[in-house]
């Protein structure tokens, strides 16, 4: 129940990627014919991404994951300006807020708009922040602790109005939620393979034609000079592959999955007492789960279900060794010891009924546990 930390790669991904590392050795730079054949993978996996996507082969560039896109997108449009200020929130991924601190220390000005009780971000207030010196803004399309569903259609569109890029971090929306660069007028989108059961390692960047970027890395001027390097060919093709099976998967399993977590909630809510939903209030992604436990450290109920086989996470993943409580849920409100008393479960297709009647079964006793505990520690 840990699906948006990562996802186990799908059987048709692992397919495609190993036919490639057994049989398509070439460099895709390479004339020849193993080059041909590599660089038709890349061209079949770009086209696979473009069409999920809504937008065209030659604005797919492949990256080395979610951070990477982030990077290269942020800092690709901040490079080229040399300086100026850029619009994000307070509750993006660390891959966002930590290059916006970086560019920040460069003289960039950054405004971090902040969300309501829900989560969501107000596109009046991104409106608002803008200036005439704006080069960039960056929101999020879902975010990765609560689920919650950001207004990017509005943000697009205000965006449009203003001249000023527009890019999203769709790395948990993309797969679960019908994502199309051109109706949502995003000018830059990034997603990630590890997050739709691609390997580890592998993402994309969509970058609209005509908007330019200084690339991170300089070197061969692969992907049409926006990122040198060999291509990852094996992660590439089961890229493309689970990209294409997500979108034609997507609408019965979002709704299987809402399903589930719903019957999650509900039975969470009625078997334990004290507890409530984070970002109930708005739309979310119907993966995703953010249960606050009154009186419970978020953190111990991890530690009780891991016990059981079951792996849930009190913070996003990648933050999961700092010990301040989550930033998203205080933007939201909660106090700083209701921050660290939720937990997110996340389910993902190899969950099931039976795994969420499982979790019901176990968790009132684990939670009373870590509540006795906690009284006992004062
Ligand atoms: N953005 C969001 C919203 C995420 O949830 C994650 C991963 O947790 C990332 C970016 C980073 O992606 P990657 O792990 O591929 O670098």
């Amino acid at each position: 129940m840990d699906y948006n930390a990562t996802t186990p790669t799908r059987h048709e991904a692992r397919v495609v990627a190993e036919r490639v590392l057994r049989d398509c050795y070439g460099n895709p730079s390479s004339v020849h014919f193993a080059g041909r054949q590599a660089k038709k993978v890349l061209d079949e996996s770009r086209e696979k991404l473009a069409a999920a996507l809504g937008a065209r082969a030659s604005e797919i560039v492949f990256t080395g994951g979610g951070t990477e896109s982030d990077n290269t997108a942020i800092k690709g449009v901040a490079s080229r300006h040399g300086r100026g200020h850029i619009v994000t929130s307070v509750i993006e991924h660390p891959a966002v807020l930590e290059t916006c601190r970086s560019l920040e220390t460069e003289g960039f000005d950054v405004t971090y708009v902040t969300v309501d009780t829900a989560g969501r971000i107000d596109p009046e207030e991104v409106r608002d922040a803008i200036r005439s010196d704006t080069i960039l803004i960056s929101i999020m399309w879902a975010n990765n602790e609560t689920g919650v569903v950001q207004p990017v259609a509005a943000i697009g569109e205000i965006a449009r109005e203003r001249g000023v890029v527009f890019f999203s971090d769709a790395v948990q929306a993309f797969a679960r939620l019908p994502v199309d660069v051109r109706e949502a007028r995003v000018d830059m989108l990034s997603i990630s393979g590890h997050k739709l059961y691609a390997p580890k390692g592998i993402g994309a960047l969509y970058v609209r034609k005509g908007v330019e970027l200084v690339p991170l890395a300089h070197g061969g001027g692969h992907e049409r000079g926006r990122r040198s390097g060999t291509e990852n060919v094996a992660g590439i093709a089961a890229l493309g592959e689970a990209a294409r099976l997500a979108c034609e998967e997507r609408e019965p399993e979002s709704e299987r999955l809402r399903v589930l977590r719903d019957r999650l909630e509900d039975g969470v809510l009625k078997a334990v007492p004290g507890t409530s939903v984070n970002g109930a209030g708005t739309g979310r992604i119907s993966n995703t789960a953010n249960i606050r436990f009154e009186a419970a450290d978020g953190e111990a109920i991890v530690y009780g279900l891991d016990e059981q086989r079951i792996a849930v996470s009190s913070a996003s993943a990648c933050a999961a060794s700092h010990t301040e409580p989550s930033y998203v849920l205080t933007a939201m409100g909660l106090s700083r010891r209701e921050a660290e008393d939720s937990v997110r479960f996340s389910l993902g297709r190899y969950s099931d009924a039976t795994d969420v009647e499982r979790c019901l079964e176990v968790l009132p006793a684990v939670v009373d546990r870590v509540r006795s505990l906690d009284r006992a520690a004062g």
